[in-house]
């Protein structure tokens, strides 16, 4: 045996693999380094033994049939192709091989070469990639959303459950290969989606469209009505990931929320309205409580003697507190509403606090108070404000400083720059603030203790005042030592750009008497009710020349107006039949009547109302009640 071994011995030896050479019979004649290492068994040990100890116990029984078989057709060929195979090392353990087999004539008979290759690294690699595939699998699987990957030609290579439920319901078999087009057209054809209002042809299209330039996503309904979202991207292979989400849930909610939108601006603007007419209506009757009261207290042919002038004043007093808090409330809701408009310009601080302080002096005086107007620096800056929402809160601020103040004390307006706002404060010595009260002092209806006292408010005024402010991008405070007096402040943006000192104007003094040259000036007064005309009529009786002649509807007016050209025109707005802001219309239509003045006089005194009457041509618009004095200033005005 020793001489046939030792060509063997050499090309046996010098072989990667492990290399054994066995007879005929299965007894081991020839091991090399690499297989004694691979089984863990030195050549001594192996050599003249049966090969069949390096097959696994559970084989072993059948190796040596395999053997005889091998031998009596003996040729080169793999091992047990098709199976997984595996060597025993000494210890007992196994590990996957691959053997290939090559028969050898020799002058011995047929002995046979096994090459075995180790194959564990490998197996463990691909254990390693097929558990890799398997996560990406079931985890893409687990997704509620479709998730379709197609290759570089547009065949689709991976699908998840959702998607197979989506596309592939209609094909029998599976749907990995086929192109993009045809899943979508089969998907289609088999209902899955809804093209009702499109055609099948353009929603093909419009898909194809965004596939073939993904950008952005792409929104489509299913044939059960529920609403997707698809977004597809380019991979870095050219190959293109669909996904597709249902978004049924917040197209809904979004539904939803568009229609409580809609609710809740009905209801806002049910309420307005509401606010508005009820406003109107509680003003109505007070124009004839008021109106009356007023000129009872100015008659000067039967003037009232003193007991009725006191009692007089309290119904005056009721009235216009009633007024004042109808206006209040209004002005209130239309704020919490989000519904009142603020316009912002630049704004002269020196016009206006003369005008709140000219406006606060007789309420002053009544008072024993003093009240005196900022002195301002000249290069004092603008403000950026609603001129009228401003002065609104100053005259807030100024009327509970004498309203809250102490016989012969004395009221004050400062103003200083701070940064980029300007603090206007109002200053009193009056009573003060209890301390316990300050906290709630900006609240709705909150008096801090003056509730029960004499001095008549609707704790409404400040909670406005703040509200505004805010509107305006400003803030209101105040600092109170109770018995010694308060300071209330608004800081308000300053006009950044460097702007002309705005000029001092006084204010208008008003004459309460209506000029006239001798000859008498026609008014014309368009109003249904009668209560109304009766007290139109004792007012201008008051004023000398002035002739008034009335019309209970705006058609009878309007053709009594181009009949008699009168200096001036006084326009209810709600009368039956043609409105008011229609009449004024037709007024401005004409050539004869388009220069004559007219006041709009109505019981609707919110901020839109009016615009509106400014919109339609009134000259000048007047909200009831009435204010005696400010009917007979305008009217001087305008026949002046
Ligand atoms: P009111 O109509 O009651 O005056 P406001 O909202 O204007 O309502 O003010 C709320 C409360 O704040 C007042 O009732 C009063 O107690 C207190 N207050 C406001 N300004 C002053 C002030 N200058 N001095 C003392 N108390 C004041």
């Amino acid at each position: 045996m020793s001489q046939v071994e030792l060509p063997f011995r050499e090309l046996v030896e010098a072989a990667p693999d492990g290399m054994i050479v066995c007879d005929h019979t299965g007894a081991i004649l020839l091991v090399n380094a690499e297989a004694s290492r691979m089984f863990g068994y030195t050549r001594e040990e192996l050599i003249g033994n049966r090969i069949d100890m390096l097959v696994p116990a559970a084989v072993r029984g059948h190796h040596g049939s395999h053997v005889a078989s091998f031998t009596t057709a003996p040729r080169l060929r793999p091992m047990g192709s098709g199976l997984d195979l595996h060597g025993a090392r000494k210890d007992g353990t196994e590990f996957p091989v691959e053997i290939s087999l090559s028969p050898i004539q020799t002058s011995h008979g047929l002995m046979i070469t096994a090459g075995i290759r180790d194959i564990s690294e490998r197996r463990h690699l691909e254990d390693e990639k097929r558990k890799a595939t398997a996560y990406l699998t079931s985890a893409v699987d687990v997704i509620q959303d479709t998730f379709a990957l197609f290759d570089e030609r547009d065949r689709l290579v991976m699908v998840n459950s959702a998607g197979r439920q989506l596309f592939g319901r209609t094909f029998g078999s599976s749907i990995i290969g086929l192109p993009f087009a045809t899943v979508l057209e089969q998907a289609l054809g088999a209902g899955a989606f809804d093209f009702s209002n499109e055609t099948r042809a353009s929603f093909l299209e419009r898909w194809l469209a965004y596939h073939r330039d993904p950008k952005g996503t792409l929104d489509v309904r299913t044939g059960t009505g529920r609403y997707l979202r698809v977004t597809e991207r380019r991979t870095a292979e050219h190959g293109t990931v669909a996904m597709v989400t249902d978004v049924t849930d917040d197209v809904q909610h979004a539904e939803e929320l568009g229609a409580a939108r809609e609710v809740a601006e009905a209801a806002s603007a049910a309420k307005s309205e509401f606010l508005s007419s009820m406003s109107h209506e509680l003003r109505t009757p007070l124009n004839a409580i008021l109106g009356f009261a007023q000129l009872l207290e100015r008659d000067r042919k039967n003037p009232l003697d003193t007991r009725q002038l006191d009692r007089l004043k309290h119904v005056l007093r009721g009235g216009e507190h009633l007024l004042r808090l109808i206006d209040d409330v209004l002005d209130l809701s239309k704020i919490e509403a989000g519904g009142i408009a603020i316009s912002v310009e630049p704004v002269g601080l020196e016009t206006v606090l003369a005008e709140v302080v000219s406006t606060l002096e007789p309420m002053a005086t009544r008072a024993q108070i003093r009240i005196a107007p900022a002195k301002l620096a000249d290069d004092t800056p603008r403000v950026l404000a609603d001129r009228t929402r401003l002065s609104q809160i100053l005259m807030n601020f100024g009327s509970n400083a004498i309203k809250y103040g102490k016989q012969d004390g004395n009221v004050s307006f400062r103003v200083a720059a701070r940064g980029r706002l300007l603090r206007i404060t109002v200053v009193d010595d009056g009573i003060g603030i209890p301390e316990s009260k300050r906290d709630k002092i900006f609240e709705p209806f909150q008096r801090a203790g003056q509730e029960a006292g004499p001095i008549e408010g609707t704790g409404i005024g400040l909670t406005i005042s703040k509200r505004l402010a805010e509107l305006m991008h400003g803030a209101v405070g105040f600092t109170s030592s109770e018995g010694q007096g308060s300071s209330f402040w608004i800081d308000i943006p300053i006009v950044q750009q460097v702007a002309p000192a705005a000029t001092v104007t006084a204010p208008r003094t008003m004459t309460a008497e209506v000029a006239t040259d001798g000859a008498r000036h026609l008014v014309v007064y368009v109003e249904d009710n009668p209560s109304n005309i009766a007290f139109m009529r004792d007012l201008i009786e008051d004023l000398p020349g002035i002739e008034l002649i009335t019309a209970p509807t705006a058609e009878i007016g309007l053709e009594l107006i181009r009949g008699r050209l009168p200096r001036l025109v006084i326009m209810d707005i709600n009368l039956p039949g043609m409105s008011g802001f229609d009449a004024v219309a037709q007024l401005r239509g004409w050539p004869e009547t388009r220069a004559i003045p007219v006041i709009g006089l109505s019981a609707a005194a919110l901020v839109q109302d009016r615009k509106r009457a400014k919109d339609a041509g009134f000259d000048r618009y007047l909200t009831k009640p009435v204010k005696v004095a400010e009917l007979t200033e305008t009217l001087a005005e305008l026949l002046a």
